[in-house]
């Protein structure tokens, strides 16, 4: 009677400890088998943009980051993640993008390893940008500062450059003959690829480099995520998305920006959200996330 009692609570203990060690190891495997993009929301009433990719080993890709208001939140991101950015990639030199980039560069508890860019010469923005020119200089000023000019990598058209388990293959890079919204077209376009999906950025790519993109890159450009170019609207062309045929939108979008609203309600501005809208709407896009939701955090296979 004795013995059998001690059987059964041996094989009890047994059996808790095989149920645990099983559910342990599965929780264990979808926590390194994902990878994630966190979308960043304004933080305040401007547009920006800002993603940060957190790659199957915890590595660290951040792309743009948004305005200078936008700077605590990002740094808050890029802490709870671990602290150490792995690869950052501006995308073209707007204080949308890169104003948290300017303030956070020199923070000495975030470590970056690696700076990813495509710029023109100083001459080139004073010449078709400038009304910018102030924050330009700031952006040439501190990336030619001696600790952060080593991290500085111009990229070349098709260079692929992994971190950890993904591929980041560059299909745009800067068009110095465009000089219509000339900033924005020069955005790097940068498609990520961990293996099982793709996630095309397009920073603020414009009409003009849609067509080269369209060019160039066609067989290339089908991809499962997309950033929805220029916040969203007077972007990237229809003809663009159709070649990319995205799954999944992410709009770098604030909520007057997405209703097209100046003030007066729905629709009482000019921007062209809702004609791109309509765009994702007709490629029968199965979700849409926009930043005027907050941080979004999707994790992708
Ligand atoms: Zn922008």
């Amino acid at each position: 009677m004795k013995k059998t009692f001690k059987k059964s609570v041996i094989f009890g203990i047994a059996v808790v400890l095989f149920i645990s060690i099983t559910i342990g190891i599965l929780l264990f495997n979808t926590n390194i088998g994902d990878n994630k993009i966190i979308q960043l929301s304004a933080q305040s009433s401007r547009q920006m943009m800002g993603y940060i990719i957190i790659t199957k080993n915890n590595n660290l890709i951040v792309i743009d980051g948004g305005t200078t208001e936008d700077t605590e939140n990002l740094v808050k991101q890029i802490k709870n993640n671990g602290g150490q950015v792995d690869a950052w990639f501006l995308t073209h030199i707007h204080d949308d993008h890169v104003g948290a980039f300017t303030e956070i560069i020199n923070n000495e508890s975030i470590n970056v390893k690696k700076i990813y860019v495509s710029i023109n010469e100083f001459q080139w923005y004073e010449e078709n940008e400038p009304t910018r020119i102030e924050f330009t200089n700031k952006v040439f000023d501190l990336l030619s500062e001696e600790n952060i000019k080593q991290k500085i990598e111009e990229v070349f058209l098709n260079q692929i450059i992994t971190i950890d388990n993904i591929k980041a293959e560059i299909l745009g890079i800067k068009n110095p003959e465009i000089t219509q919204n000339a900033g924005n077209e020069q955005s790097m376009v940068i498609k990520f690829d961990s293996g099982k999906t793709t996630f095309l950025v397009l920073g603020d790519t414009g009409e003009n480099s849609s067509k080269k993109l369209l060019e160039k890159q066609k067989d290339k450009l089908k991809s499962n995520i997309v950033q929805m170019a220029h916040h969203g609207q007077a972007g990237a062309t229809e003809e663009l998305y159709n070649e990319i045929k995205p799954n999944i939108c992410l709009w770098p979008t604030p909520e007057w920006l997405w209703n097209n609203d100046a003030g007066q309600g729905e629709n009482s501005g000019e921007w062209k959200t809702f004609e791109t809208r309509n765009w994702m709407k007709e490629l029968k896009v199965n979700k849409n996330y926009v930043s005027k939701d907050g941080d979004l955090t999707i994790k992708i296979k």
